[in-house]
C-alpha cells in the first residue's frame, strides 16, 4: 500500500454503524448506573422547574396583596412560599454542582478507558500499519479525536435520553388534551425528523472531510518535528510555513463548512414548529367554523394546548444540539474505532506454540516476499545457517538485505515459503517467544527518554542494576557511561539527543547483551565515527556476536571479514555466497564492491 502522506486524505475503512453503538456501549456499560441515575434526576428536575412560575403567582396574588391563602396569614404564606423558593434554589445549586462533577468525571473516565484500549491496539499493530500512514495521523486519533468525546459519553447521551423522554411526555399530554390537534402536531414532527436525518448525513460527510484536513495538518507538524535538523540545514523555514499555512487554511475552511451547515439545524426545527403551530390554529378555526363544531375543544383547552406545544421547542432544540454533537462525535469515533477494527497483520496464529529455547539454526525455505503486492523483493530465497554462525549481508542499497532479517523476526509475513528456526516455522510460534530469542539492533539505535540504566534494561525491566552494569562492561559501554555526570542514572532525552552516535550504538549493544538472545540481527550503522570509538564498537561487536547465530547487514570491511559466510544480496536473491577469501578469489560482484572496480 502506498504511504498515505500529509497532502493526501486518508481513506477511511470503517464507518459508524450498529456494531459501533454496541462497541460504545461496552465502554459506557460500567458507568451506566451513574448515567441512568442522572438521567432520572434530570427528568425529575425538569418537573421541579415547573414549580417557580406557580410560586411567583402565589406570591403576587396572596402575599403582595396581603390577602393570605388557605387559612394562612400573608406573613405565613410569605414564609412558606419564599422558603419553597429557597429550597428549590438550594436543590438546583447542589444538583448542578454534582451533575457537572459526576458527568465530566464519568465522561473523562470513559474516554480514558477508550484511549488506553486504542493505545493497546496500536502497540499490537505490525510494521505495515505504521508503514502506510504518517505518525501524525495516528497520533491525532489518540489525542484530538478522543479529547472531543468526553461530553458525548456523559452529558450528550443522558441529554438525548432525557430530552426524548420530555418530547414523548409532552406529545402524550397533547394527545390527552385533544387527539385531533395532536395528530396535526405529529404530522409536522415526522417530516422534521426526516429533515434532521438528512441534515445529519450531510453534516457527517463534512465532518469526515474536516477530520482528514486536521489529520493532514497534524501529520505535517509531526513530520516537521522529526525532520528539524534537515529543515534547519536546508533553510526550509519559509517554505514550510507556507505549506503549513495551506494545510491550516484547508482545515479552517472545512470547519466553516461544518459550522455553516450546523446552523441550518435550528431554523429547520423552528420552521417545522411554526408550521405545526399554524396548522393547529388552522384546524381549530376549521372546527370553529364547520358544522360539526369544536367537538369538546374549549378555548381554555386550545390555549393550554398551544402553551404545551410551546414547551416542545426547548427539548427539540436540545435534541438538535445533541444531534450536532453526536454527528461530530461519530466521525471522531470512526477514526478511533478504526484502529481497533484493523486486525494486526502479524499476530499469533490460533494454534501458535511457544518457541522453546533454541540453538539458533536458521533456514529460509523457498521464500518469496513483497511489501507491495506484485513487487517481489525476494524470490525463491533459500538459505541454511547452522547455529552459532555469523552471516554478513552485503550488496547494493535496496537489494533486500534488511528485508531478509525483517522476515526472521517476523516483522512481516512471507508471501510463500517458510522461515524456520530450529525447524519451527516463525509464522506458527507465538510472537513473544520468538522475539525474546531474536535480538534486533537497528541502524539508528533508538534511545528512549529516561535514564541510561532504564535504556539498558528496556527489554528486560526485571533485570537488576548489577546485571545492567555487567552488560555495559562487557561491551565496553561502561567507560563512556562512567564519564557522564550521573553515570548510569544520567537522564536521556527522546531519541538520544545529547549522546553521540557511537555512544548510542554502545548503549544498544549493552541492551542486547542483557537480553542474551540466541539469534542476533544487526543492521550496522553507516554513519562514520572516530577511530577510537570505532575500535570500541568492533571490540563490543566481538563480544556481542560470540555464541550466537548472527545476521549482520554489514557496511564495514572489518565487520564483513569476521563473517563465517558473506551473502551478496542482489536480483531478489543471493547472487554470491562464501567467505571473504573465497569471494575475493571469485572476482565477482563482491570483489568489485570491495575493490571499487567496475
Ligand atoms: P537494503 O537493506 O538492501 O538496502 P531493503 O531490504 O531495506 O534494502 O529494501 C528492499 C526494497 O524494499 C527496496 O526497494 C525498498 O524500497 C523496499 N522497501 C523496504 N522497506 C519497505 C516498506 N516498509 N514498504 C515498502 N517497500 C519497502
Amino acid at each position: 500500500m502506498a504511504r498515505n502522506r500529509y497532502f493526501e486524505d486518508e481513506e477511511l475503512t470503517y464507518r459508524f454503524n450498529g456494531s459501533s453503538l454496541k462497541k460504545s456501549w461496552q465502554f459506557i456499560k460500567p458507568h451506566r448506573k451513574v448515567l441512568f441515575a442522572f438521567a432520572a434526576i434530570m427528568l425529575g428536575m425538569s418537573f421541579v422547574a415547573l414549580v417557580p412560575p406557580m410560586l411567583n403567582r402565589y406570591i403576587i396574588d396572596y402575599v403582595i396583596t396581603k390577602e393570605g391563602v388557605a387559612g394562612m396569614t400573608f406573613v405565613q404564606a410569605a414564609i412558606l412560599f419564599i422558603s419553597a423558593w429557597g429550597a428549590i434554589g438550594i436543590t438546583d445549586v447542589v444538583y448542578t454542582f454534582f451533575r457537572t462533577f459526576f458527568m465530566s468525571k464519568t465522561g473523562h473516565t470513559i474516554v480514558g478507558e477508550l484511549r488506553r484500549d486504542t493505545f493497546i491496539k496500536l502497540q499490537r499493530m505490525a510494521f505495515d500499519y505504521y508503514d502506510t500512514r504518517p505518525a501524525g495521523k495516528i497520533l491525532v486519533r489518540v489525542t484530538n479525536y478522543l479529547n472531543e468525546l468526553a461530553d458525548i459519553f456523559s452529558s450528550a447521551v443522558v441529554n438525548l435520553i432525557v430530552e426524548t423522554a420530555k418530547v414523548a411526555l409532552i406529545l402524550l399530554w397533547l394527545y390527552i388534551l385533544d387527539w385531533r390537534l395532536a395528530l396535526v402536531v405529529t404530522a409536522a414532527i415526522v417530516p422534521m425528523g426526516v429533515c434532521v436525518f438528512f441534515l445529519r448525513k450531510v453534516l457527517s460527510k463534512r465532518h469526515r472531510a474536516v477530520r482528514n484536513k486536521i489529520s493532514n495538518r497534524t501529520a505535517y507538524v509531526a513530520e516537521n518535528i522529526q525532520g528539524t535538523p534537515v529543515t534547519k540545514a536546508y533553510n526550509r523555514r519559509a517554505r514550510n510555513v507556507e505549506i503549513y499555512g495551506e494545510l491550516n487554511d484547508k482545515a479552517n475552511r472545512g470547519w466553516l463548512r461544518v459550522v455553516h451547515f450546523n446552523e441550518l439545524m435550528f431554523p429547520t426545527l423552528d420552521g417545522f414548529f411554526y408550521i405545526g403551530l399554524l396548522a393547529v390554529y388552522g384546524v381549530a378555526v376549521f372546527f370553529a367554523t364547520s358544522a360539526a363544531g369544536m367537538g369538546g375543544l374549549t378555548i381554555g383547552k386550545l390555549i393550554s394546548f398551544i402553551t404545551y406545544m410551546g414547551m416542545f421547542s426547548g427539548p427539540l432544540n436540545n435534541i438538535a444540539n445533541v444531534t450536532q454533537q453526536l454527528t461530530a462525535a461519530t466521525t471522531n469515533l470512526e477514526r478511533v474505532f478504526e484502529v481497533g477494527e484493523t486486525p494486526p497483520s502479524i499476530c499469533d496464529a490460533p494454534d501458535a506454540v511457544t518457541l522453546p529455547t533454541v540453538d539458533g539454526h536458521v533456514t529460509f525455505e523457498d521464500v518469496t516476499f513483497a511489501y507491495e503486492k506484485g513487487v517481489n523483493i525476494l524470490e525463491h530465497f533459500n538459505l541454511d545457517v547452522p547455529e552459532g554462525k555469523m552471516i554478513a549481508l552485503v550488496g547494493p542499497t535496496g537489494a533486500g538485505k534488511s528485508t531478509v532479517v525483517n522476515l526472521l523476526s517476523r516483522f512481516y509475513d512471507v508471501q510463500s515459503g517458510r522461515v524456520l528456526i530450529d525447524g519451527y516455522d516463525v509464522a506458527k510460534v507465538n510472537l513473544h517467544s520468538l522475539r525474546t530469542q531474536v535480538g534486533v539492533m537497528m541502524q539508528d539505535s533508538f534511545v528512549f527518554s529516561g535514564t541510561i540504566l532504564e535504556n539498558i534494561r528496556y527489554a528486560r525491566p526485571e533485570a537488576t542494576e548489577a546485571e545492567c552494569i555487567a552488560a555495559a562492561k562487557a561491551v565496553h559501554a561502561d567507560e563512556f557511561i562512567a564519564r557522564l555526570p550521573a553515570g548510569y542514572n544520567t537522564p536521556t532525552r527522546e531519541n538520544g539527543a545529547g549522546l553521540s552516535s557511537g555512544e548510542k550504538q554502545l548503549l544498544s549493544f549493552a541492551r542486547v547483551m542483557l537480553c542474551d538472545p540466541k539469534i542476533l540481527i544487526l543492521d550496522e550503522a553507516t554513519s562514520s565515527i572516530d577511530t577510537e570509538t570505532e575500535e570500541k564498537i568492533q571490540k563490543a561487536l566481538d563480544v556481542v556476536l560470540q555464541g550466537r547465530t548472527s545476521f549482520v547487514v554489514a557496511h564495514r570491511l572489518s565487520t564483513i571479514r569476521k563473517a563465517d559466510c558473506i551473502l551478496y544480496i542482489a536480483d531478489k536473491g543471493i547472487a554470491e555466497a562464501g567467505t571473504h577469501a573465497q569471494l575475493m578469489e571469485q572476482k565477482g560482484r563482491y570483489y568489485r564492491l570491495v575493490t571499487g572496480e567496475h
